[in-house]
């Protein structure tokens, strides 16, 4: 297959940047900009193959175009991928290269932290370039979005409890929590804090010991979770957790969680609608990261973000409705919401206006 065959004509952009002295080999890819500049993190990792790297690049530029049209943002999709190993060839001048070729593409597309890259990364790549997000507090930055994406998830699940059972309350429910890391720790002290029945597992011992300790909540085998008897299941760890041997375990209502790519495969989304289990689209539930950064570039303001984020539990209302009204999944419903927003809005912008479109306001921060 040729690069063009890849683009399937959906993108915009792809750039390639090459820096030999400081061996940066990057691909940025801008899925679209119909809504607004491009945002998406900058994944730093040994590729097998530049195919590769060009394959993830594409998928996950298009996945932030859905993640940020659903979450209401004014902001398409785009994401950057860096080959190579960070432990072995990441250094000042190899991130501060990178900042500048960022900076030639005038705010088109937007970095952040992702795989591989940290927010110390970010405030380097920032010396560059102002079109980075997700740096430090002392620059302007949000810091870690993690308190945030779960404060997103607990709105999530009561939209979810609400569409399950007509009540949006999590009281007394039993909720099945898959990895307490950065969001799964801050998702699990919400719960508690609402009179939630929570088990855990962590295959990291440490972690699984912070929310034993802090919260008191049961522990549960990592190859166990997703087969507990609960109300909600919550996958806060990797992706592809619902897949075809999973899914005949799972014995919950509702799968609502912060994990990137739940589904193994699109197919999972029907899978788990025929089995009468509430699922909550991944990209929509977990947006409260990318709303959160996306507050810097109007000068962060962490009470608006937080507010901002309640989004979350009206969007997935509707997602619901719509998966209701036309008889499919709500992953699929899901797609259809973020699709129709950028039509309808896309086509608001077509009107030509003096001096563009009102972009040089947000840059407030710098
Ligand atoms: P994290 O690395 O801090 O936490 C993940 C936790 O899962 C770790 O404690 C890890 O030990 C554990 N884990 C790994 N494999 C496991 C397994 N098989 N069973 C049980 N636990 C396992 O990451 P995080 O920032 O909390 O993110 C969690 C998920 O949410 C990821 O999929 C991430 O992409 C997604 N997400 C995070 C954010 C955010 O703001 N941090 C935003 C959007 C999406």
């Amino acid at each position: 297959m040729t690069v063009f065959d890849q683009l399937d004509g959906e993108y915009e952009q792809v750039v390639f940047f090459h820096d030999p002295p400081t061996g940066l080999r990057a691909i940025v890819a801008i899925h679209s900009t119909t809504l607004g500049p491009s945002l998406g993190g900058t994944r730093f990792y040994p590729f097998e193959s530049e195919d590769d790297a060009l394959h993830d690049v594409l998928r996950l530029a298009r996945g932030m175009t859905y993640k940020a049209a659903a979450a209401g943002l004014d902001l398409g999709g785009g994401k950057a991928v860096i080959i190579g190993d960070p432990k072995r060839i990441k250094s000042e001048e190899l991130l501060r290269a990178y900042g500048r070729f960022i900076e030639t593409l005038g705010g088109r597309y937007i970095t952040a932290e992702d795989i591989g890259t940290s927010r110390e990364d970010m405030d380097v790549v920032h010396r560059e370039t102002r079109y980075v997000t997700g740096i430090s507090p002392e620059l302007g930055g949000s810091g870690d979005p993690s308190p945030v994406t779960a404060w997103g998830v607990l709105l999530g699940m009561r939209a979810c409890a609400e569409e399950a059972w007509g009540e949006h309350r999590l009281e007394g429910r039993r909720v099945a929590v898959q990895g307490v890391g950065k969001v799964g720790y801050h998702l699990v002290k919400h719960l508690v804090e609402e009179g939630a029945d929570v088990v855990v597992s962590d295959v990291d011992v440490d972690n699984l010991g912070r929310a034993v300790r802090d919260f008191g909540v049961d522990t549960v085998e990592t190859d166990k979770i997703h087969a507990v008897d609960c109300d909600i299941f919550a996958p806060c760890a990797l992706g592809g957790v619902i897949r075809d041997d999973t899914l005949p375990e799972l014995k919950c209502r509702v799968v609502a969680g912060s994990a990137n790519n739940q589904l193994e495969r699109p197919e999972h989304g029907e899978a788990l609608a025929e089995l009468g289990i509430v699922y909550a689209p991944d990209y929509v539930i977990n947006a409260g990261g990318l709303i959160n950064v996306a507050d810097e570039l109007q000068g962060y303001n962490p009470e608006r973000a937080k507010s901002r984020v309640e989004h979350v539990y009206r969007t997935l209302r509707e997602i619901f409705e719509i998966a209701r009204d036309r008889r499919i999944s709500t992953a699929a419903a899901a797609d259809a919401f973020a699709l129709e927003r950028i039509g309808k809005v896309g086509r608001v912008r077509l009107t030509w206006v003096p001096g563009g479109r009102g972009w040089a306001r947000i840059w407030a921060r710098d």
